[in-house]
This record gives C-alpha cells, structure tokens and sequence, in this order.
C-alpha cells in the first residue's frame, strides 16, 4: 500500500494513505479505512491493519475520531482495539507508541507535531469544521499539553481543491467570512471553497510555524484518492500520526 509521508519532524511519524493497497471491492476499492460507510467490515479490519503496518504499528495502536464535522477535540492516553473517540474531529496525545487517525474523502485532514514538545494531533477538517473552528481548537489543545504554535509543524493532506469544491455563493460567502482565504472560483466560474487554503491562513493566524501541504485533489485524482462529492457512495483515506 501506499502512504503518502507527511515528512514531520522526529520522533512524530506520519503519512496519508491512498485508495491503493486494500482488499475493499467497489465502490470501496481498495483500501478503505472506514467503517461507517457499509463496507465489509472484515475487509475495513485487514485494510487498518495495513495501515497500521505501514506506520510500524499494530492494528491495536490505532485510535480513530468518530468524526462529526465539529470543533471538539479529543486528548488520548491509551488505545484500545477499534477505539474511535465519539463526537470529536481532533485527536491529540502525549503517548509515543499509539497512532491517531482521521478519515477523509475530500474533507482536509491535517496532521500537526510539536517534535520538542513530544505532542502530534490529527484534525478532520471538512468545510463545517473548518468555520467552527476545528484547527484553532487543535493548536489550543496541543498548547494545553506543552505545545507551542511556534514549535509546532502542520502538514495539509489531500483534499478536494478550490477549482472543485463547489457550493452555493451564500454558503461560499459564509465559509470565506469564517475562514479568510477560503473562498475561491471553481473552473466552472462558480462559488467554491479551498479547504488547503483556508486552513493553511487559519493555522498561521493561530502561529504555527511551519505549514505544508502534501498535494493531491481528491476529486480530479479517482485512481488515487476517494471522493464523497464524485463518486457518493464510497471509501475513505485515513490520515496518520504518532510519536514513536
Ligand atoms: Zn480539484
């Protein structure tokens, strides 16, 4: 399988899968990592458990977010087999040896890591989490355990791209209002958001030093990545860090 390395800092570890590399059969192919979205679920385990894999861990280190398109965020401690965080889309930790995980298919995943401090974070940011505040929430969590934004690294996924991600203009309006720089023009010349853009102008208002982007559109790239708004019924990415 295939993971995309975030290139964080040591001791963070990290990296985004893609669709390739899993035993998922459409419209799940291949590697999907969530559970939530009618997959064969025995198929979802041995998907995790190549994740898992590709970042040295077993399946048991992982903890997922049950993800909600909200600001709330979850501090971990330990993990326990499956263990997804209800209602939050923001996990952070302290503890090297367990891997967060969030799920996206178009939504902007970002993995963050304050290497000095020995904090990581991964944070689902989807286009309604990005407005209520899903990343500035992160930061302040990872401050809350030792973290400074100045030490702090963030690394943006893939996700769909300002000339893709089309919404209606009041909606586009409201996001740009919430998110400077979010709003952008589709190739259609229609209203449209970046998720990349808005988060990567939020992360450096809140002070996070060092941003940077992995690249990848999830809707123009279907071989590569799964997409909620091209394909609907359909896998999801997963977005991986920990301290090791
Ligand atoms: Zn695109």
């Amino acid at each position: 399988m295939q993971l995309l390395p975030a290139g964080l800092p040591s001791p963070a570890a990290g990296g985004f899968t893609t669709r390739t590399g899993g035993v998922s059969t459409a419209p799940y192919l291949s590697l999907n990592l969530g559970l939530h979205v009618a997959d064969d679920p025995d198929r979802v385990q041995t998907n995790r458990e190549r994740a898992a894999s590709a970042v040295g861990l077993p399946v048991e280190a992982l903890v997922f977010a049950a993800q909600v398109h909200g600001p709330a965020v979850a501090v971990v401690e330990a993990a326990a087999s499956g263990m997804a965080m209800s209602g939050v889309d923001g996990l952070v930790t302290t503890t090297p040896g367990l891997c967060l995980v969030v799920l996206a298919a178009d939504c902007l995943p970002v993995l963050l890591a304050d290497p000095a401090a020995g904090v990581v974070a991964a944070a689902h940011a989807g286009r309604a989490g990005l407005a209520a505040g899903v990343l500035q929430e992160t930061v302040a969590a990872m401050v809350r355990l030792g973290a400074t934004a100045a030490g702090t690294t963030a690394v943006l996924g893939p996700a769909a791209c300002g000339r893709c991600y089309e919404l209606p203009t009041s909606l586009a309006d409201q996001v740009g209002m919430a998110v400077p720089g979010s709003r952008s023009t589709t190739r259609q010349g229609t209203a449209g958001v970046d998720l990349a853009q808005g988060a990567a102008g939020l992360l450096a208002a809140a002070g996070v030093a060092r941003i940077r982007a992995v690249g990848g559109c999830t809707i123009e790239q279907p071989e590569t990545f799964f997409s909620y708004r091209r394909d609907g019924i359909t896998g999801r990415h997963g977005a991986l860090v920990q301290l090791s």
